[in-house]
């Protein structure tokens, strides 16, 4: 076996040794070893990060899935037309600035693609149009609970997605 380090022939003691025991190859030896576990390390926390990001993703999918299904026979929430085949999840507090009400029932309703996409979520009707639904103490709830920070961690992610799946079966 040639080492890694000085290229001198040396007889390995351990499964898969690439240094000899020279001070200066088992110096880089180690070096190495360190590298090795520190690009691990890095590769879990970056999969951890990815995982919360995808979770979340899949969470918003399954969610929005649930509210057009329960909403699928109501009308537009602001605009109050008929929603088509196709037709969105829209958030009266946005998911982007208000985690806490992402995943809230009472924030989310059926809404045609016009006031969503086109008029920016069409917020005067919705207000309008949210407090006839849902009435004034839980808009005021989630009011309050819309400007909470939230932070969700994998378990309640993973959590959010089955409960979204069961109450879709259940449909
Ligand atoms: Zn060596
Ligand atoms: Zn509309």
């Amino acid at each position: 076996m040639k080492c890694k380090n000085c290229k001198n022939e040396f007889t390995p003691v351990r499964f898969n040794q690439k240094f000899c025991f020279d001070t200066d190859c088992v110096r880089v030896w180690v070096e190495s070893e360190k590298e090795k576990q520190w690009k691990k390390k890095k590769k879990v926390l970056k999969d951890e990060l990815q995982t919360i990001q995808e979770l979340t993703k899949l969470a918003q999918v399954v969610f929005n899935k649930y509210i057009r299904l329960r909403d699928k026979d109501k009308p537009c929430v602001s605009c109050g037309s008929k929603l088509g085949s196709k037709f969105d999840a829209g958030h009266y507090f946005s998911s982007g600035g208000h985690k806490s009400v992402t995943f809230d029932e009472d924030n989310v309703h059926g809404q045609c693609v016009t006031c969503n996409q086109h008029k920016h979520g069409n917020l005067l009707n919705y207000q309008i149009g949210i407090q006839k639904r849902i009435g004034e103490d839980r808009l005021l709830k989630i009011n309050q609970k819309a400007h909470e920070t939230r932070k969700f961690t994998r378990e309640e992610l993973k959590e959010i997605i089955e409960i979204y799946k069961q109450k879709i079966k259940t449909l």
